[in-house]
Formats: C-alpha cells, structure tokens, sequence
C-alpha cells in the first residue's frame, strides 16, 4: 500500500503553499504536502513546530493566512468546521459525563438528525468496533483510561467522516497500554479503509502507527517519508537526531567520486569511507549518522590502514535485558555508543569498563549528511 508513489494519484488532503502567521510569527511556512486516501499518516516534531496548527486547518478551527488547503480536490478555505467530511479526536477525551457511554457515541448522530433506529444500529456498530459492546450503559467515570479512550475514538469514528484527525491520543495513557492501543488504533484503520492524521512528539508511536511522517520544524517540513526510510536514510542531522538513537560523527569530505566517499574525522585516526548516493563537495564539512545498533565492537585493534574505525575506552554500559548499550568515551572526550545484543556470542571475553575497545561498521552502514 503506498500510494503516494503513484503520480497520478489524487490526495485526500493536500496542503498547497500554506502560511499560517500569528501577528509576526510564522507558523506555518510555506508548506506543500499531500495526504492519499486509506494513509495513517503521522506529523511529528518538538513542541511549537506547528503540527497542531497544520491538523487545525483540515478540521477548520485554523484557516491559512495564504494558500490552499484540500479536502478530495476541493478548496476548504470558509468551509465551516462542521460541514468538512472529518473529525477531531482531542488528547483529553471530552467525554460528557453525565452521559452514559452509549449516550456519547450518539450525540453527533443526534445533532446531525440521524433518525434513531439508524442512530441505534449505528451506536451498537461503535460499540463493537471498539470492544465496548457491554459498556454502552456506563458512565465515563466507570471506565478505565484506555476505555475511555476507545468511547472517544468510537464517538469521532460514528458519523464515518473521510479522516480522521487525532491530536497526541494517547498521551494520558501509560506506556503499557499505550502500546497496545497503537496497535488497536492502526488496526481499526486498516479494517475501516480510512485516512488516518496524527500529531505526536513521539517519535516510537509515529513510527508504530504510520505509514507515512513528516518531520516537521518551524513550520516546515524537512522529511516526508515511511518511517523505515526516516531511519534508515534520514536527510539531516535534525531528522537523524530525533527519530530514535544516532552517533553523529563530524568529517570533511576528502575525495567524493562515484558513490564512494572519502572522509576525515577529527574523532579518528583511520580513513572513513561511506557509500552512498549523497552528493558532497571535495574538501566541504559532512556528518556521519550511525546507528548504535550497527556499530561493531572489539577488543583487538584491527590491521593499520582500515577504514572506519574509532578507537576508546568503554565509559559505560547500560544492560536493557535484550540487549546492552556500550558507550565509548574517544581520546577527545566524545562519546560513541554501540548497541549489542547480548545474545550476540562475544568471540573474545566480555567486554567490560575501562576496557580498551575499537569500534567499527561497514561503509554502507553509515548515513552521509551534509547538513
Ligand atoms: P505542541 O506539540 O506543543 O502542541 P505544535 O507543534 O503542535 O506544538 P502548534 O500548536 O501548531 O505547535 O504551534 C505552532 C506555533 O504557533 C507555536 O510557536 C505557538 O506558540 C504558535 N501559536 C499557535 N497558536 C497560536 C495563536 N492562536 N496565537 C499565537 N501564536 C500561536
């Protein structure tokens, strides 16, 4: 499923050169972005970065101060919130609580003069697409937290609207169940064949839940792609940095030619060498992204001469059950972290404090970043 490789295919949302400005400040920047129909399709990015307010315009409670934003090709700009095909699920729930939970559901039925038997069979569909079907009686306070959360989910989903828009759902949750109800959340959005928009700062539950991110900063976008392809091949030390756990390793760019590079780090005495397909100009700065989980670590330094290699003392090692996170402390002070799991059979005795170790990865394991 990626329709967004399609160039003929038409975005359920589409952003087109969109500003936001508050007074002075600006918002949102500029910003062109498509959403395809059937996407769970997250935004994220720190504090302030103008998710929120990009959600805000597709449901109506923000309008662009230039450009356009599109809902299945149609302009929205003056579309009052009510009368767009999508709906808003706020992090604090806001469910009635005099109203029982089957009396919430039905409340934007009833508003929108849905005739009862309809709304009935439509509550009772709810209801058992969030695995509440003997909870309709209750009332919010008799519920735990992630119940709670479904009867909010099943009250945005009930008038079926194009997409839904989910603003940091989760976060009243604890890690636990949050967890699960990611997995909830994108199989109820596979099973229903909708377009799914939400916003978090957390990186691990856009990565869970999305087909697609966009990483966002000061209002504009600096990646767009699926989360394997963020992590893999971030385009920024930004973007590397906040989508999970990364050495940024300093270098210049010695000899660039084909898509084998030459580098030089102030942090190595061996050659550093990267494939990739990044262009980079001979003798300009440029940055390593490695992930700790690809660098090798040993007690015996290997043959002079070989190219990616750093040379430390373990400063650190932080065991998490599954695996153990060794951080190398180099002459000039920086640290590099290696990740192994600790299934891994060590060849030589277990590499512990102190220790004099040299890390190590292949060419191609390494991201070249020239920004
Ligand atoms: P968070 O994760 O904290 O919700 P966000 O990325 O969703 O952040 P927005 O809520 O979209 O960020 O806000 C983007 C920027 O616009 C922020 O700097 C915020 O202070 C500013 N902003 C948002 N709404 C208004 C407003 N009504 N008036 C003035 N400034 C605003």
């Amino acid at each position: 499923f990626s329709p967004w490789t399609d160039p003929d295919a038409v975005p359920l949302i589409r952003f087109e050169n969109v500003t936001k400005k508050y007074g002075d400040f600006t918002a949102i920047d500029n910003l062109t972005l498509n959403i395809y129909e059937r996407e769970f399709f997250a935004l994220l990015g720190p504090s302030g970065c103008g998710k929120t307010t990009l959600m805000r315009m597709v449901a109506g409670f923000e309008e662009p101060t230039s450009g356009k934003v599109l809902l299945a090709g149609k302009d929205l700009v003056g579309v009052p919130p009510y009368r767009r095909a999508v709906n808003m699920m706020f992090q604090s729930y806001a469910l009635f609580p005099h109203m029982s939970v089957a009396d919430n559901i039905a409340f934007g039925l009833k508003q929108a003069n849905m005739p009862k038997a309809e709304r009935d069979e439509r509550v009772k569909e709810m209801l058992k697409l969030v695995k509440l079907d003997k909870f309709g009686g209750r009332k919010p306070h008799q519920l735990s937290g992630g119940q709670r959360q479904r009867v909010a989910l099943a009250r945005s989903l009930a008038l079926k609207p194009k997409v839904l828009l989910l603003d940091e759902p989760l976060g009243a949750l604890d890690k636990k169940l949050r967890e699960e109800t990611q997995f909830e959340l994108t199989d109820l959005q596979v099973t229903l064949g909708m377009t799914f928009l939400i916003v978090t700062h957390d990186q691990e539950e856009a990565m869970t839940v999305a087909d697609r991110i966009a990483v966002m900063d000061h209002g504009k976008i600096i990646q767009v792609a699926t989360p394997g392809e963020i992590y893999e091949q971030p385009v920024s030390r930004y973007v590397a940095d906040f989508i999970g756990d990364v050495n940024i390793i300093p270098a210049k760019v010695e000899t660039a030619g084909g898509n084998a590079i030459k580098l030089k780090s102030p942090w190595s005495e061996s050659p550093i060498e990267v494939s990739t397909n990044v262009s980079a100009a001979n003798g300009s700065d440029a940055w390593l992204a490695l992930r700790p989980e690809k660098v090798g670590i040993s007690l015996q330094p290997p043959a002079p001469g070989t190219a990616n290699v750093l040379a430390g003392e373990v400063w650190d090692i932080g065991y998490l059950g599954d695996l153990s996170i060794y951080r190398v402390k180099l002459p000039s002070g920086d640290i590099v972290k290696a990740q192994i799991a600790n299934s891994t059979r060590l060849v030589e005795r277990p590499i512990t404090w102190e220790d004099k170790v040299w890390l190590s990865w292949a060419p191609e394991q390494a991201v070249l970043l020239t920004s």
